[in-house]
């Protein structure tokens, strides 16, 4: 395994050589390294010091103190750390539910919502051979009722027209009924999204969240967001019993540490990674890959 951080590691164990065996003051020194390198991938630094407390036990093993190359063991041990952690739990879409199964979209506005819920919509369609309709409660933007038509005509589901003088929660009741008689599978529910937390906002889609009872609440989160995330997270984690997570644009440069800290602060899976605007960018996580991506 060829990484930045393996690169680095192997340099410290050089300076070291000359040494009759690693110390643990060494293990100390390279797990510094291996902080800095989730800091740089914008790990929040409560989850940082959380995910160091967990692997230093594991790094003051014998796979490490007695290895010939201490670098790599040490490596292997926190990617197999990073990927249990952002890998545990169920990856596809929970669906078990009388139809219609309501899959509420949360986040905060330019999370990728909308175009994640045509992503998804084009999913459940072509991989699960479900019956899906769209409707979008952000009766804030009118525009972004529209964006829901648009990408929910390219995934080749049916919309569900709101308008901005509609409640939501009056649009999402007439969604549900309307899928209900005409045997839809599975209702995707796309909300209005603020430019930051908002108690008003998280009042309306906790109201919505009761009045729908979804199968599946989902979160979508920026990659690019970096170390905000994890206040993100702990807003809309207090507000929802969140079930899984969207990480989307990790088609864009950041490291993706994003994935951990919002892992580990909502407890619920990262199910699915949006990897570009396109309607079918949207790939099942793979949290190895991942893994190897924040440790760069
Ligand atoms: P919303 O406000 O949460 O509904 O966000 P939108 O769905 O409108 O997305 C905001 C912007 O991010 C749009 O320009 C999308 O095309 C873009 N976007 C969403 N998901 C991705 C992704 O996975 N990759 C990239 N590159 N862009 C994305």
């Amino acid at each position: 395994m060829a990484s930045a951080l393996t690169d680095k590691l192997s340099r410290l164990v050089k300076q070291m050589s000359g040494q009759a065996r690693i110390t643990e003051s060494n293990v100390q020194d390279m797990l510094r390294e291996v902080r800095m390198a989730l800091l740089e991938a914008d790990v929040a630094l409560p989850v940082v010091r959380d995910f160091i407390a967990r692997v230093k036990d594991k790094a003051l093993g014998q796979e490490v103190l007695g290895s010939l190359k201490p670098g790599q063991a040490l490596v292997g041990i926190v990617n197999r750390e990073l990927a249990a952690t952002m890998g545990e739990g169920v990856a596809d879409i929970n669906l078990a539910a009388q139809p219609p199964a309501v899959i509420l979209m949360a986040g905060l506005q330019g999370a990728g919502k909308t175009t994640t819920t045509a992503k998804l919509a084009k999913h459940l369609i072509e991989k699960r051979k479900k019956k899906v309709l769209t409707v979008s409660g952000d009766v804030y933007r009118p525009a972004a009722i529209e964006q829901l038509k648009t990408v929910t005509g390219q995934a080749g589901a049916e919309w569900f027209p709101s308008t901005p003088e509609q409640k939501p929660l009056a649009i999402a009741r007439a969604a549900l009924d309307y899928a209900r008689k005409h045997f839809f599978d599975v209702l995707l529910v796309d909300t209005a999204g603020r430019l930051a937390i908002d108690e008003a906002l998280m009042q309306e889609i906790k109201e919505l969240h009761a009045a729908l009872n979804p199968v599946e609440t989902l979160f979508v989160v920026d990659a690019m967001q970096g170390q905000d995330a994890i206040n993100t997270a702990k807003a809309f984690k207090e507000a929802l019993p969140l079930t899984g997570i969207v990480l989307t644009k990790l088609d864009g440069d950041s490291r993706g540490g994003a994935a951990l800290s919002v892992r580990q602060v909502t407890g619920a899976p990262i199910k699915f990674a949006g990897v570009s605007e396109k309607i079918d960018g949207l790939e099942v996580f793979d949290a190895e890959r991942h893994a190897g991506r924040i440790l760069g």
